[in-house]
């Protein structure tokens, strides 16, 4: 029986395991994938207090030390359901159950598909959906990148500095990411940005070799010869398998405030998942401390 279970390992989880673990609860961190979550492909973090530049690989293993150093436990299995039992939880995984008398839902989100035919077959086919994973693989080629958030300015900014020539298709004319990376990349010379336009379908044989790009205002289609397509149009929160507990918003967000408790006594959630306004690495660690704070003061009060 743990204190608690931290349900995902990117920076909300982790950091929820290092304020339970410094308030001498055990702690459990159950992870599907590895640590570190979204942040992890992260090229260049500029944007956290402390350091000026870093990696989100970099900070990702920094915190993951911190929290294994402070005794948090870390197994690497996706948790699945949660049943409740009377003043613990269990918490099962395809291949175990465990029991946890509070539990903390940091799942965080996973990549949004455009939804179109072949995407998923097409994916490591010259579909990405992680700039700084697969960049690599198109040194003096041709991509395109698709969205308009900042981390589809990040990856236009990453693939030109390797690409011959990048097309950054977004479907609105004004950008949702921050001015200083748009203007950052309107200044190079080797990106078009493609406004008011949708990729409308993606052109393959065993590898995507084109697509089309539909302009909305006129409705004219263009085809874009390229060899690789990234996708970066937002992320959907990864909280289904426990939408049977706690309530969720009709965008998938568990619904908790600053607190961070859920509508399930004991279940608290912290990160990208959670209903708010700004989702950053800064606002995920914050959620962590929160959630791990009062689940600390829930399971005290058993
Ligand atoms: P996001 O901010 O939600 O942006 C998603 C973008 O994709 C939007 O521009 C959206 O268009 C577009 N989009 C959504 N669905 C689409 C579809 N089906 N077809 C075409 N376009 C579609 O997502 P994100 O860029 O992944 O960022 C997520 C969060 O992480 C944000 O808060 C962001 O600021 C943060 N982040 C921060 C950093 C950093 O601080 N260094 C780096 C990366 C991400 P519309 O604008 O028209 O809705």
């Amino acid at each position: 029986m743990y204190d608690i279970i931290v349900i995902g390992a990117g920076p909300a989880g982790m950091t929820a395991a290092i304020y339970a673990r410094r308030a001498a609860k055990t702690v459990l961190v159950l992870e599907a994938v590895t640590f570190g979550g979204q942040i992890i492909n992260t090229p260049d973090i500029e944007n956290y207090p402390v350091e000026a530049h870093i990696s989100g690989f970099d900070f990702s293993n920094k915190v993951y030390e911190q929290a294994k150093g402070l005794g948090a436990e870390f197994v690497f299995e996706k948790a699945v359901e949660i049943r409740p039992g009377d003043g613990f939880k269990t918490v099962v995984t395809p291949k175990n159950s465990y029991q946890g008398r509070a539990v903390i839902l940091a799942t965080g989100s996973e990549n949004r598909k455009l939804g179109l035919e072949d995407e998923q077959r097409l994916t490591g086919k010259g579909v990405s959906y992680c700039a700084t994973c697969d960049g690599n693989f198109y040194r003096n080629k041709v991509v395109a990148v698709v969205g308009g958030g900042n981390t589809a300015l990040e990856d236009a900014l990453y693939l030109a500095d390797l690409a011959k020539q990048v097309y950054l298709i977004h479907r609105r004319d004004a950008f949702r990411g921050d001015d200083t990376n748009a203007a950052r990349l309107k200044e190079r010379e080797n990106v078009e940005i493609v406004y008011n336009s949708n990729v409308t379908k993606l052109i393959a044989e065993k590898r995507l070799k084109a697509i089309e790009v539909t302009n909305k205002l006129d409705g004219s289609v263009r085809t874009i010869e390229l060899n690789g397509l990234f996708v970066a149009v937002g992320r959907v929160p990864e909280n289904q398998n426990f939408a049977e507990w706690v309530k969720l918003d009709e965008a998938g967000y568990v619904v908790a405030g600053e607190d961070c408790h859920t509508t399930a006594e004991g279940i608290f959630v912290a990160g990208d998942n959670r209903v708010k306004a700004l989702r950053q690495l800064v606002t995920a660690t914050a959620d962590g401390a929160m959630a791990a704070t009062e689940a600390v003061k829930y399971v005290n009060s058993l």
